[in-house]
């Protein structure tokens, strides 16, 4: 059961750089020391009295005491300059766990993750952890990036599709011509491709707004119920 939302503290306690514009941060939790969340839900960071950015939180729920937060700072405001000054040892405050992004278990469905780009940080925690305690039945993932370096859990998402043949995982990355050249398009595409029936599909799609009005918008066409497309909005 996640908490309800609280106002927490946590530790920096380690930076990684996974390509040049996208920082992983590791947190220790200070107050609560352990934080109960759901895979797929978020942290807000406050700027100020109405001024906050949202962070998904990239680790699964196994692990309530060190969570993960995965950044892509090329936007270059508020948020990226916060994340981008980040070192071990900061302290950091924020509120959470927060948002509905999550795929209960309970859910008789299929489902079908989008992500593009930093987008996948959601994706991650959800498919991370229902690989991890024992989800033997088919999911598939497309995960689109303009360059391999960006396509940041690559490596991850193929170790699990080696170890679990029901997941299904299809990397896109941006080609210089046709529907692949963007994230919408591409991301069109491969879902028309790998979904030739939507009966007992659920979709969680997560990225930008184009990307998701387009994939949602395909997956209707195809007869899936609107209400069955959830997303997460980052930009
Ligand atoms: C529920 C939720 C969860 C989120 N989780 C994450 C996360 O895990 N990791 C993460 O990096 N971001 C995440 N975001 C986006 C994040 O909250 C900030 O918007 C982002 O970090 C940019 O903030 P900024 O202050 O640097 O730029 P801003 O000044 O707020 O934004 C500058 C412009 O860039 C656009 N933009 C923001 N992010 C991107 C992007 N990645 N690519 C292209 N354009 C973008 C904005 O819409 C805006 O037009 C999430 C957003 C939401 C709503």
């Amino acid at each position: 059961m996640a908490d309800k939302p609280r106002e927490c503290r946590a530790r920096v306690i380690a930076v990684r750089r996974l390509a040049a514009a996208i920082l992983e941060i590791d947190l220790l939790m200070v107050e609560p020391p352990e934080l109960a969340f759901a895979a797929g839900q978020w942290v807000s960071v406050p700027f100020g009295p109405k001024t906050v950015r949202a962070y998904s939180i990239a680790s699964t729920p196994q692990s309530q005491k060190l969570l993960t937060l995965c950044a892509d700072v090329a936007p270059g405001g508020l948020g990226s300059r916060w994340f981008r000054a980040l070192a071990a040892g900061d302290e950091v405050r924020f509120k959470g766990p927060l948002g509905g992004f999550v795929f209960t278990r309970a859910d008789p469905r299929r489902p079908l993750f989008v992500a593009e780009e930093i987008g996948i940080v959601p994706v991650r925690s959800i498919v991370g952890e229902l690989y991890a305690t024992g989800f033997g039945r088919p999911a598939a993932l497309a995960y689109w990036a303009r360059d391999p370096g960006w396509l940041v859990y690559d490596a991850e998402f193929l170790s699990l599709a080696r170890r679990y043949p029901s997941f299904a995982y299809h990397p896109v990355m941006a080609s210089a011509t046709g529907p692949w050249q963007d994230a919408a398009g591409g991301l069109a595409e491969v879902v028309d491709r790998i979904v030739p029936d939507v009966e007992g599909l659920v979709a969680y799609v997560c990225g930008g707004e184009r990307m998701i009005q387009r994939v949602r918008d395909r997956l209707v066409a195809k007869g899936l119920d609107r209400k069955a497309v959830r997303w997460e909005k980052f930009w």
